[in-house]
């Protein structure tokens, strides 16, 4: 191969900017030309595509979010779009595509490979969603972002005996909120992976009140329910005041932290070395510490993210 091209897709993360920096400097330095796509598959449709060298890069390493930007394009899912994205590729010599981005955009990665455009996906999400990987890139600094934030409505809740709700991102998936409920001391965790029972909470938050507890938090994962109206009922039924918070982006931003930068870094170049063995329709994850790689199509198909629970039972222990 001599020619790749780099892209980021969906929700941005700290980091996509260091792994963009990893896929260029690793191509320049085996010799390969490197093109940026911007605005995702979007841009690639709309052929907005740039050369890139390895000053597009500099002073990347630390920023958040993604210079090349991102947007969501479901049109992506139409087989006509997708032909003509690839003959944007075609008509420039391009032979590979890296994709940085969550299981959505792996979606879009696997359909370009079985058509017959070899890509390579490194994941970048915050949510830690993606199989096949112990983290993704972005997940570490969202995290520090969520358990600041969780001491910050400690402090205001311990002074105010007052029941504070904070609402997580990570879609369907609970690792951050559970990762971010153990580091910041939460006394409830709800998440998507175990069935959620309001009436059990309620009950829960109630006997601690009984054993004395000066406040209580509740991480909880979005979308499984409407926390406000959650608040209200707590207030209803503990009579202590309760209030819900969503952080919402705040925790897709900042620069990312040196886990998110090394692993973004180890990713870009290790999706060029796979393209050099002659690997193609691969998505990028770290194992243990090791990088792996595995057919991204079985990634999507067959591979379900391991679900913590003995870290859900320490952190009962710790209520
Ligand atoms: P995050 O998890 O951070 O939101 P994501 O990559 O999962 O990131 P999505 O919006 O689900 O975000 O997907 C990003 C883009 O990938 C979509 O806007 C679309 O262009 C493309 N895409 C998603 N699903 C498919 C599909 N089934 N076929 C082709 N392209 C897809």
């Amino acid at each position: 191969i001599k020619k790749i091209v780099v892209l980021t897709s969906g929700g941005d993360a700290p980091g996509m900017n260091a792994a963009i920096r990893g896929v260029v400097r690793a191509a320049l330095s085996e010799g390969l030309e490197v093109f940026g796509i911007y605005d995702g598959y979007l841009g690639l449709y709309e052929d907005r595509m740039e050369k890139l060298d390895r000053y597009s890069v500099s002073d990347m390493i630390n920023r958040g979010g993604t210079f090349l930007g991102s947007a969501r394009f479901p049109q992506f899912k139409d087989g006509s779009v997708r032909a003509k994205a690839i003959e944007n590729l075609k008509k420039r010599g391009i032979d590979a595509l890296v994709v940085i981005g969550g299981d959505g955009s792996y979606m879009g990665a696997k359909r370009l490979t079985e058509e017959g455009f070899p890509c390579i996906g490194l994941p970048g999400t915050i949510d830690n969603d993606v199989a096949g990987t112990d983290y993704t890139i972005g997940y570490f600094t969202a995290l520090e972002t969520v358990v600041e934030a969780i001491d910050r409505l400690r402090d205001t809740s311990s002074s105010h005996q007052r029941i504070s709700i904070v609402e997580v991102m990570g879609r369907h998936c609970g690792d951050l909120t559970l990762a971010a409920a153990i580091a910041g001391g939460c006394e409830f965790i709800v998440l998507p992976e175990i069935e959620f029972n309001r009436e059990d909470l309620v009950n829960e938050i109630k006997a601690g009140i009984s054993k004395g507890k000066k406040h209580a938090i509740v991480a909880i994962t979005e979308h499984i329910c409407d926390i406000n109206e959650l608040a209200r009922h707590i207030e209803q039924e503990t009579q202590r005041e309760t209030r819900a918070t969503v952080l919402g982006h705040i925790q897709r931003g900042g620069p990312p932290v040196a886990y998110d930068r090394i692993l973004a870094s180890r990713m870009g170049a290790y999706a060029i070395e796979l393209l050099l063995q002659g690997y193609g329709g691969r998505c990028v994850g770290i194992l243990n510490e090791k990088m792996v790689h595995h057919d991204i199509i079985d990634a999507i198909e067959n591979m379900k993210r391991p679900f913590k629970g003995d870290w859900l039972e320490t952190a009962k222990k710790l209520y």
